[in-house]
């Protein structure tokens, strides 16, 4: 016997026992959903990750905060402000600023043994700190 397209109860005609389309168009939007759900997870861990930095990062460009953050995390294991091109700012030598990004700087206090981040501002609200040297 020749195999004969049937009419599913969806309307669609096909071969089979279900309708390959719909079939498909369900698996489509389990994926989706599946996928909303990891962006949402993801996205509530990058907010959490926020509570655990030692300055307030929120404000920033995404990738500002990644560049920052790993400034923080060299600031802490020890490493000299200087190579991350850090300098002190001319009119008030405890203050050092580490560039971040072309647009973005740190500013840290010094804290004796260590530089303290205490926050990232874009070149807008930086300018009127001009680093020394
Ligand atoms: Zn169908």
């Amino acid at each position: 016997m020749p195999r004969r397209k049937k009419t599913f109860p969806c309307g669609h005609k096909g071969y089979g026992q279900k309708c390959h389309r719909c079939d498909q168009e369900q698996k489509a939007r389990e994926q989706e959903v599946e996928a909303c759900a990891q962006k949402r997870q993801q996205k509530l861990e990058w907010e959490a990750s926020f509570d655990r930095d030692p300055i307030d990062l929120r404000a920033l460009p995404d990738y500002v905060v990644v560049k920052a953050r790993a400034i923080i995390d060299g600031l802490n294991n020890q490493r000299n402000y200087r190579e991350f091109g850090g300098k002190r700012l001319r009119h008030d030598r405890r203050i050092i600023s580490i560039p971040v990004t072309r647009n973005y700087r740190m500013i840290c206090r010094d804290a004796g043994s260590m530089a303290v981040p205490e926050a990232v501002l874009s070149h807008e609200d930086y300018n009127v700190c001009k680093p020394g040297s």
